[in-house]
């Protein structure tokens, strides 16, 4: 079978690779689509970061060289040993997390800040390959309305649904998004799924910007408008009910804390590539919080994808797919260059 196989810094190779077997308690899957995502991106261009180049992972027992792919959909072809949860033939989305199920954080229900984590894909072979076997307790059946190309967005919304309930706002509350890549258009797909209805997204980029309005979202350019003052002025003063920040540049940070009314949160779901200096007394000022959020667990999962056949989820003009072929060329590069929003990768192309 084909595969995108990751053998450190600017070294991804599609190769020829022997099709995995399920062990016990696993099932083999036949991949649909796969999303690329911006830690892949930061894998390929600044890593090795999360993929070990030698030490095995202590729950999966990989290290480099392995195979990309945490974002993806597709159908079961085999059952490993005791499965009978899931039959061949099922339609389905992975939620790519292992985790060791002992420490606090696993004991409490968040295993998403599991203290051994490993995704599937990054610490194990993932789903930029035509098959690839994954345990049971990641593998989400999809409700029949649900295509397997939004199956693979599913991974994706859930990092940005979990962000949405951390805001703690109700379908009354006013919302703020920063940066309206992926995750904030998944945002903002959250927040009206969870009634909001006023809410802006703040983004510098034209295309973008066209791109949410064309979805139906209300933008801001901040390059063109002072959006704290705007905000004020709207809000007589008040702020909005939740700032939301997906850019993860200072200029955003600053901002959204100047927006968010009091003892209200900014929730971060950016990857800060560089330390801020942000003024922080309007933190103190009027009790704002800053609420980190990564990933999401089953619970995000099951909401997003009853969202989705509810029809909530709509991926004209931001969603495209290519040949497994061209993953480099076609895929990272042109998303580095940010000529593509998100790219679905095809492995049998
Ligand atoms: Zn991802
Ligand atoms: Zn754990």
């Amino acid at each position: 079978m084909r595969a995108a196989v990751y053998h450190g810094n600017s070294n991804v190779k599609i190769e020829d690779l022997f099709e995995p077997d399920p062990g016990p308690g696993q099932v083999k899957v036949k991949v649909h689509r796969n999303g690329i995502c911006g830690t892949d991106l930061h894998e390929y261009y600044d890593g090795p970061i999360f993929i070990s180049p030698e030490a095995p992972h202590p729950i999966t027992g990989k290290a480099m060289p392995v195979v990309l792919g945490h974002e993806f959909s597709g159908t079961i072809t085999e059952l490993g040993a005791g499965v009978t949860e899931l039959a061949v033939g099922d339609r389905v989305t992975i939620e790519p997390i292992y985790r060791c199920g002992e420490c606090r954080p696993c004991r409490s229900g968040h295993y998403n800040l599991c203290t051994t984590i490993a995704f599937h894909g990054l610490m194990a072979d993932g789903g930029m390959a035509e098959y690839t076997v994954v345990p049971v307790n990641q593998v989400h059946v999809l409700p029949e309305s649900v295509s397997l190309d939004l199956g693979a967005l599913v991974e994706p919304m859930s990092v940005a649904y979990h962000a949405a309930k951390l805001g703690e706002v109700g379908d009354q509350d006013s919302a703020l998004i920063y940066g309206g890549g992926p995750i904030g258009i998944g945002l903002w797909f959250a927040l009206r799924g969870l009634g909001l209805t006023r809410i802006d997204v703040v983004e510098p980029s034209p295309e973008r910007r066209a791109g949410l309005e064309r979805l139906g979202a209300s933008t801001l350019d901040p390059t063109a408008v002072d959006v704290p003052a705007l905000i004020a002025d709207r809000t007589n003063g008040d702020g909005v009910d939740a700032a939301f920040d997906a850019a993860g540049v200072a200029p955003a940070v600053e901002s959204a804390l100047n927006c968010v009314g009091e003892r209200r949160p900014l929730v971060s779901v950016a990857i800060y590539e560089r330390p801020l200096e942000t003024p922080l007394i309007n933190l103190v000022l009027r009790e704002r919080r800053i609420q980190g959020t990564i990933c999401y667990t089953s619970e995000d999962y099951q909401a997003v994808l009853g969202l989705m056949e509810q029809g909530h989820y709509d991926t004209t003009g931001w969603v495209d797919t290519i040949a497994l072929s061209d993953l480099v060329d076609g895929g990272f590069a042109e998303l580095r260059a940010g000529r593509r929003m998100k790219l679905l990768v095809d492995p049998t192309q």
